[in-house]
């Protein structure tokens, strides 16, 4: 069987990288994933599979930094114009409600989780001739929205598993989930669909990204790593009173000098004797003109910490200096999430239980020498992961290696598209192994 699932896979490759390219081609970020999402639920329902969209996939409370309505709607336009399947374009799908779940029930057994992340990045991508995408048609469609992470491999390698997993059904126990989680860029998907219970009957839980060949990691497979940085991010707004700058200086609350306190406050937190910890504003607006005093200003900021502990206490700190900038100008003052995850790590038997099974079955990949490796950004993954472990759980999250022609989240990346079926065969072996029970 082990033999057929990688005839499966290789079969697929063809079809994997003409679907990678459109993903590529059509890139959309946290909340705008329409076109994505609609493709997505398409291919799962005509393979067979039950599908869950909408706000049946996200809790409607706890999605962090939608657009608003008039973007949602502009987006869901052009989602259309750019091809998405029609039928699939669902009201919920135009407000925003993105993220698709394909469930294959194959009777008793356990539940594996499946997570797939879909969405792009904020970039405008690389025009030169040595870029890829360019030379061979594919590049973004949608100016100011990348696939430079590589989630267009991960939405790929979901959807090729998918067809492999419908073959073997009838050698499965137990019931697949593939969950295809919209806004990991930022960190706001994962929670809405942990909210909603997705995560609460699962017995493995496994996920990957794509990492570069010749960094850490020297094999095609890591099965397992640990660490990520939990991160809190929020938008803070202040709102002042406006005054004539030269005439009535003191019937003027200033916004600027609240966001200016805070700033440099926000940046002379105590570091933590625990670990490490991150803190930065990254973007500051406000005021409309030189002699009126401003009545609103806002920032971007976020923190972060090596543990969950670590990150709470940060995100306590900040907070109070938020407020406090306010209270010490007399402005109000808004601090609106929009983003979280938590720190993270693999079980450690059940990354060793996949890397013995790599090694076993698919010879033709490369199990890393370091089987659980270390994370040093930040992943919602985490929020999953979490969730499953805290019932006593399975969970880990792997990276799979190709060769890449820049960094993940520069204007000019692009990868080796061999990882997708190489992917594939992964996910297919993994899942076929835990719920195959005694067949052979
Ligand atoms: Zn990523």
């Amino acid at each position: 069987m082990y033999q057929k699932i990688i005839e499966y896979a290789e079969a697929l490759d063809g079809k994997s990288r003409a679907r990678r390219r459109d993903f590529h081609k059509y890139p959309e970020t946290a909340w705008y994933e329409m076109r994505t999402s609609a493709i997505i639920a398409k291919t799962l329902t005509e393979l067979g599979y039950e599908v869950l969209t909408g706000k049946a996939v996200c809790l409607e409370t706890e999605r962090f930094g939608v657009p608003t309505k008039e973007q949602l709607d502009e987006h869901a336009a052009l989602a259309l114009e750019q091809g998405a399947p029609a039928d699939y374009m669902t009201e919920e799908l135009k407000q925003g409600f993105t993220g698709v779940i394909g469930i294959l029930r194959c009777g008793d057994g356990p539940v594996a989780a499946l997570r797939f992340d879909i969405d792009a990045l904020g970039l405008i991508e690389d025009s030169t001739p040595d870029h890829r995408p360019y030379t061979e048609g594919f590049p973004s469609q949608n100016p100011g929205m990348m696939h430079a992470c590589g989630h267009d491999a991960h939405a790929t390698i979901g959807l090729g598993t998918a067809e492999v997993l419908m073959k073997l059904r009838d050698h499965l126990h137990g019931t697949v989930k593939l969950i295809f989680q919209p806004g990991e860029e930022g960190a706001k998907g994962a929670r809405p669909i942990v909210a909603h219970g997705h995560l609460d009957d699962v017995d493995y839980f496994v996920g990957t990204h794509v990492a570069p060949t010749g960094g850490p990691d020297d094999g095609d497979v890591t099965p397992g790593t640990y660490g990520s940085l939990a991160t809190s991010k929020y938008d803070v707004h202040y709102y002042g009173q406006a005054a004539h700058a030269g005439g009535f200086p003191e019937n003027g609350k200033s916004a600027i000098v609240a966001a200016a306190n805070a700033v440099l406050n926000l940046t002379a937190i105590p570091r933590h004797s625990a670990g490490i910890s991150r803190v930065n504003v990254g973007t500051i607006q406000g005021g409309t003109g030189r002699n009126v005093i401003p009545d609103h200003a806002w920032m971007q900021i976020e923190v972060r910490g090596e543990t969950t502990e670590i990150n709470a206490y940060m995100d306590e700190q900040a907070r109070r200096i938020c407020e406090a900038a306010a209270a010490m100008t007399g402005c109000e003052v808004k601090i609106v999430p929009q983003g979280a995850s938590e720190s993270q790590h693999s079980d450690l038997d059940f990354l060793k239980q996949i890397g013995e099974l790599v090694r076993e079955h698919l010879p033709q990949l490369k199990v890393s020498s370091c089987e659980n490796a270390q994370n040093w950004g930040s992943e919602d993954i985490s929020l999953m992961m979490n969730r499953v472990q805290a019932h006593g759980s399975k969970a880990t999250y792997m990276r799979s290696m190709t060769d890449m022609a820049s960094a993940q989240h520069t204007t000019a990346f692009d990868f080796d598209e061999k990882v997708l079926v190489d992917g594939i065969e992964t996910f297919s072996v993994i899942v076929y192994d835990l719920l195959k029970q005694d067949e052979e």
